[in-house]
This record gives structure tokens, sequence and C-alpha cells, in this order.
């Protein structure tokens, strides 16, 4: 390694020693100087005094002589001194013997010895004989250039200064070397060494000592740098075995990585292929979905045309004369064809839950009578051995708030089931208040439900046991829907049931009263029934007949009956109602299960009989009671038809079926209305052109022209703007009714209709006029 020499230890410290040899020798020099200045002051005045002294017996006797020529000799040799520049000898008058001078010597080191030993000095020297000291003769005067002194000082004082500074540069020279070599020799040779030395590399720790200082600093050093090798070494090495399990902790830690990447990787493309096929799969589940929903629309509208049909053609032949057992048998078909849309309804509705589509209506209705409406409904599926009855609180609502259409499908999917699961015995339905609603209670004694089963049975499609579907049939749908319904109403539902003891069906609604029970007016009379205590029928009259201020007695059989005064004898057991007969005489009214009405030659056998069927309504049997107990007639219901006979509304009816064309007709024709029937859109335009009419009763799914297309064109052609287009389809899809709206449809009527709900239409669009 090269280090230059100025930045050398050996130059730096031959540099301070020499600096402070040339200060010390320079100080020395001028205390030297300054000694033999003043030595060089003093000879000075001593010089001249020995002169003077010399010169004194010579120079006292010429003044006593008053010798002016030796004076001349004296003051000239006097002269020769080369210091004096000017002798003067006068005597004791003041006479002046000899006067003798010379030029002073000019130097350019003058100014400097004039300014250290003066200019110029003079001495005098009093004149006398050493035998007369006190006789003055007179004086002698010397000036002295005290040049000649201050040269030869100067000249001595430069010879002893560059006599150090020579000194200064021979020793500064020795020094160099010798520091060179006891210093920067050696240490150069270590920073050699240790700058080629590399203590990671094995067998290079150790620095040879450089010759002859193994013992002095420099050894120190080298053993120091040595020992600090070897702890290096031995660190290097503990830092390479680190690094090396280090590498090889890496080593192992990127095999992991890239094992773990590779099963990320392996996992993502099967997440990826699962999410694929779930995104697929759930491609098709919405296709199916919309599969569904497409079935469903075809499948309502397929089933609903003929239900259409059917059951207006019942309900014409309803309104043609026809004998009692005829018009029962008729009814309950047309009952049956209702249920059947119901059913349909269902299952349409159940996809509307899952579709969460299902809209609640809040108007008032008779709950009572619907509930016995439909219990009625759903006798004809009650086992011979079953007797249905309908059990209604007497200070139960006239009317409560709630949608009638979901709360009948609740009644008839329970009652229906209830009737379904019981071959023997009683099946209720109770109707209650409770506090903010309603409670409703079905209770049969049919098979009962498994406890394990009975969570299972409001999943949709499940039923309680596996030969459930193949002995009673069924779907699994109802109790689904009834506990959404319930849920969807604010309610609970709830199971109670024992296997082989029959079940209890409770649905507990938040319907509030609308209008509280109204008592109707009371009834005199003496009533007994022949009924077994245990039977719905004694439960049912024990509750009503005393609140219609009846007096009433239940009896197990005729015996002791003769001779008592009754006004109506109510009896459920025709087994033994010919041998009553001639025994009293009161009226009989026989509770009949459905389908067993007495044929008409008995009827006459036992008369007065009246036949009613089980269930039995509350304001059936009290307008039989009023009729038979007062001999009053019921006043029937004002006909809302005949409000509508004066309307004669003009109707276009559009539709392609000729069943439903019938049917349709019919009923406008009872209602009222003039029918103009049209085939199809086409057909209805022409006919619109001609003719004028009130409302068009419109069919969507017809040939030649569809109904959105006709209406559409009416819509279009902007001429008969107010005039009402009322869509009739068998589509109940939600979806349908905003496409009927899209295509300029006022309004919409689902098949099959009732007779009120075209009513309703007619009364909403066509307005009466005058
Ligand atoms: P479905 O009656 O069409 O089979 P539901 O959802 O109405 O469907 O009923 C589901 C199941 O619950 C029935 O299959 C039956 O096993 C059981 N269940 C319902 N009600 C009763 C009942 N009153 N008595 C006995 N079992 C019943």
């Amino acid at each position: 390694m090269d280090i230059k020499f100025t930045n050398r230890l050996s130059y730096k410290q031959a540099r301070l020693t020499v600096l402070v040899g040339f200060i010390l020798g320079t100080l020395l020099s001028l205390i030297q100087i300054g000694i033999d200045y003043a030595s060089e002051d003093a000879s000075i005045n001593r010089e001249v005094q020995a002169l003077l002294q010399i010169s004194h017996d010579p120079a006292s006797r010429i003044a006593y002589n008053i010798d002016a020529e030796l004076a001349q000799e004296l003051t000239g040799g006097l002269l020769q001194s080369p210091a004096i520049i000017r002798a003067r000898l006068i005597d004791n008058n003041d006479t002046v013997l000899a006067d003798v001078h010379r030029p002073r010597q000019e130097d350019s080191y003058r100014p400097l010895s004039d300014f250290l030993f003066g200019e110029q000095r003079q001495f005098k020297d009093r004149l006398f004989l050493a035998h007369m000291p006190d006789d003055y003769l007179g004086t002698l005067y010397l000036d002295v250039d005290t040049y000649a002194f201050g040269s030869r000082f100067l000249d001595r004082a430069g010879i002893t200064l560059l006599n150090g500074f020579a000194r200064s540069l021979v020793l500064t020279g020795i020094l160099l070397g010798l520091f060179y070599i006891m210093l920067t020799k050696p240490l150069v040779t270590v920073i050699g060494a240790l700058s080629g030395s590399d203590p990671r590399q094995p067998g290079q720790t150790r620095l040879d000592y450089p010759n002859g200082h193994e013992h002095d600093e420099i050894g120190v050093l080298v053993k120091v740098a040595n020992q600090q090798f070897v702890s290096m070494a031995t660190e290097i090495q503990q830092r390479r075995n680190a690094e090396n399990r280090l590498t090889q902790y890496l080593n192992e830690l990127e095999d992991i990585v890239s094992a773990r990447t590779e099963e990320l990787k392996a996992s993502n493309s099967r997440l990826s292929q699962s999410n694929e096929e779930l995104e697929e799969a759930r491609r098709r589940a919405l296709d199916m979905a919309q599969a569904r929903a497409a079935f469903l629309a075809n499948m309502s509208h397929e089933i609903r045309t003929p239900l259409n049909g059917m059951l207006g053609m019942i309900a014409l032949a309803l309104d043609s004369g026809l004998n009692a057992e005829q018009r029962q048998q008729l009814s309950i078909a047309h009952d049956s064809g209702k249920v059947l849309v119901e059913l349909l309804n269902d299952i349409l509705d159940l996809s509307k839950f899952d579709a969460g589509q299902l809209e609640l209506e809040r108007i008032p209705f008779d709950m009572g009578a619907m509930v016995e409406d439909t219990a009625n409904l759903l006798s004809q599926n009650a086992a011979p051995s079953v007797e249905l009855t309908c059990l209604i609180a007497p200070d139960f609502p006239s009317s409560v708030l709630g949608d009638p259409t979901r709360v009948r499908q609740i009644v008839s999917n329970l009652l229906s089931n209830a009737l379904k699961f019981t071959r023997f015995g009683r099946v209720d339905l109770r109707l209650s208040s409770i506090v903010g609603g309603v409670r409703l209670e079905v209770c049969d004694t049919g098979i009962g439900i498994p406890e394990e089963a009975q969570v299972r049975i409001f999943q949709p499609f499940t039923q309680a046991g596996a030969g459930i579907t193949r002995q009673y049939g069924g779907t699994g749908l109802g109790l689904a829907l009834t506990r959404n319904l319930c849920k969807a109403m604010h309610g609970h539902l709830h199971i109670n049931s024992q296997t082989g003891f029959g079940s209890r069906f409770s649905a507990d609604l938040p319907l509030p009263t609308h209008t509280e029970a109204v008592p109707p007016a009371p009834l005199k009379g003496q009533v007994v029934a022949l009924s077994n205590a245990s039977s719905g029928l004694a439960e049912l009259l024990h509750g009503l007949l005393p609140s219609w201020g009846l007096d009433y007695q239940r009896r197990d059989d005729a015996s002791g009956l003769d001779g008592m005064a009754i006004d109506l004898l109510i009896t459920d057991d025709t087994e033994h109602l010919f041998e009553l007969r001639p025994g009293i005489n009161a009226p009989i009214l026989l509770v009949t299960a459905y389908g067993n009405f007495l044929p008409a030659e008995q009827t006459a056998q036992l008369a007065p009989l009246h036949q009613q069927a089980r269930p039995l309504a509350r304001n059936a049997l009290y307008q039989m009671l009023r009729r038979t107990l007062q001999g009053e007639n019921a006043t029937p219901a004002p006909s809302e038809v005949g409000r509508l006979l004066e309307r004669r509304a003009q109707i276009l009816l559009v539709e392609d079926n000729p069943v439903n064309q019938l049917v349709a007709k019919g009923m406008l024709a009872k209602l009222g209305c003039q029918v103009q029937v049209a085939a199809h859109g086409a057909e209805a335009l022409e006919i619109l052109e001609r003719e004028g009419f009130d409302m068009v009763l419109m069919d969507c799914n017809m040939p030649v022209m569809d109904g959105y297309e006709a209406s559409r064109r009416i819509r279009q052609s902007g001429r008969w703007p107010d005039l009402p287009i009322v869509a009739l389809t068998a589509n109940a899809m939600p979806e349908e009714r905003e496409r009927c709206r899209a295509a300029g449809m006022n309004d919409y009527l689902a098949k099959p209709f009732r007779r009120e709900e075209l009513l309703a239409l007619i009364d909403h669009w066509v307005p009466v006029s005058g």
C-alpha cells in the first residue's frame, strides 16, 4: 500500500521533532546572540575607555605643554582606531589644540546596528597630570561610531542563526531516516501484510513480526492483529456455518413454498373447476326455475281452461230447473271443481312464496261463514263414520280484517288433512277469539302423527310416513303452504298429535275484529236433541240453541219423550228414526252425513221432516229453526242480478274456446248484459268498427290474433281510448298481469271466474247510466 510521503508517520514525527528543535535552537541562538550583544555593548565602552586610558598621559602632557602639533599627532593616531570617527583635544582655556575626524562607514545593516547600539557615542577624558590631579589641563573628546562593533556583532549573530538552521536541517534528515527505519518501515510491512491477508481464508490468520520489533508496540500490534484474526476467523467460520444453515433452511423453505404453491395451484384449479360447476349448476337451476315457472303457467292455463268450462257449465246448469238432489249433486260437482282450482293455486302459491311474491289482502270478511262454507265443501271427503262439526264460539266476530282467500286456504288445508287421515270418530273445526286475533283449531280422531315426524311434515313434499302416499295420496304441499301462510300473516301454527289418537292443529292468527258478533233475534220453543253425549252435534247444539233463547235438552234415546211438548226434535240417528214417528208429532230435523239424504218416499213417511247435511252451518240452522218454530219464511237476499238486469251493458266477448264462450255468455246473460262474441282479435276489431260496446272481455291466447295484439291495436287506433278492456286468462302468474297492462288492458280476470267476480268487474268498469 503506497502512502504519500507527507502523510507518513515518520515524516510527521520528524517534522514535529524538527519544529520543536528549531524553535528551541532559535531560542537558544537568540539567547546566545543576546548575551553576545550585551558583551559587545560593554566591550565598546571598555575598549574606548582603554584607549582613553592609554591616551590620558600623553594627552595631559600635550595639553600641559599646549603643543598643537603633538595634539594633532595624538588625535590622528586615535583616529586610526576603526571605531573613532572624531578626536578633539581642547586645553583648559577651551582652545582647540586638535580636532580630527573622518566620515562614518555606511552600510545596509547600519540602521539595525544603530538601533541596537545607538548611532554614535561620545567619550571625554578630563586631562591632568598624575602629580597634580587637581589641576585641570584640558579635555580629550572622542566620538565613537558604534557600527564598527555592531557590524561585528551582526556578522556573528548571522552565523549563529545560520548554524542553528543548518543543524536543524541535518537533524531533520537524520530523524526522518531513523523514524522511517524504526516506525514507518515496520508499520508499512505490517500494513502490507494486513492488507494482503484475508481472514476468510483458512490458514491466513498469522502475521509475521517485523525483525527487531517482537516486543515493542509494533510487535504488540501484530500480536493483537493476530488475535483479532483468530477471533475474526472463528466468527467468520461461525457465520459461515450459520449462513450455511440459513441457506439450507432457505432451500427447505423454498421447497416447502414451491410445494405449497403447487398445492395452492392445484386447489385453485379445483376451486375454479368447482366454481364453474357451481356456476353451471346455478345456471341450470335458474333455467329449471324458469322452466318451472313457465311450466306452472302453462299447466295452470291448460288445467284452468277446461276447469273454467266445466265450472261455468255446472253453474249454468245450477241455474236451470233442477230437483233438490240434482241440485245438490251439481253443486258438489261445482264445489269439487273449485277445490281443484284451489289445489292448483296451492302449487302456484308455493312457487310465489319461493319467489317472495305473495301479497296479502286486508279486507273485512265473515270468517265464521267462510269456515262453514269450506267445511261444507269438504264434507264430501269425510268418511261415512266421521262426524264433521263446525264449532264457532257464539261471541266470534261477525267480520274480521284479513285476506279471506288465504285464510280459506289454511282452513281447507288443515280440514282436508283431518278428513283424509280420519276413518272413525270426529273432526271438529273450532273458531274462537283470542287476545289480538282468532284461533282456528282443527281436531281429529285419526291416525295421528309420530312425534319425530311432527317437524318434518312442514317441509314441502314431505309426509309423516313412507306408506302415506300409497294409502292416502297427497303431495306433501298442504302443511308447508299453511305454515308459510300463517307466518306471512304473523301468526303461528301449532301441532299436537299422538299416534293412534288423533291430531290437533291450531292456528293463531292476528286478524283484528272488524264487526263484533251480532246475536240473532231470539227464538222461542222447546228443542230436544237425540244424540250421543260425545257427538259433535250435541256439542254444537248445546253451544248454540240456549244462546238463541231456546229451551234445549239432549237425550240418548227417545224414552220418556212421549207426551212431552216438543217443538222440534233434532237427531242424527237414522236407524231409530222410523220408531220415533208414531209417538212424536213434532217436526224432525235429521242431520245426515253428506249424500245420505233420505229418499222422497221415506221423507213423506216421516213428515214433517227436514234434512240438513253435516256440518250444520249456524245460519242455515237458525233459518230452519225460525221457519219451523215461528212459521216464518227467511227473507231471501236481495238479488244482485236484479240490479244488473236493468243495466243491459253491451259486452264484446273475445274468446276462441266454444265452451268458455258458452260459459261466459251464459253468465253475462244472467247478469243482464248483451253479449257479442268474437272468436279472435281480428274479428273483435272488425266488430268494434261496426258496433259500440261498454266493455271488452279479452281472452289472451287465441289463434289469428291474440288478445295482447288486439288490445295494442285498439289502443293504437286511438278511437276507443276509454273503452275498458279486461283480460281473461288462465295464466295466474304475476308477470302475466304486467304483460296485459303493457298491452293496454285495464284489468285482469283469472279463469275460472265466479259470477260475483264478473259482476264486480262490470260494476267497476261499466257505471250505471241514468
Ligand atoms: P299431504 O296431505 O298432501 O300429504 P300435507 O303437507 O298436508 O301433505 O301433510 C303432510 C303430511 O303430514 C301428511 O302426508 C301426513 O303424513 C301428515 N298429516 C297432516 N295432517 C295430518 C292429520 N290430521 N292426521 C295425520 N297425519 C297428518
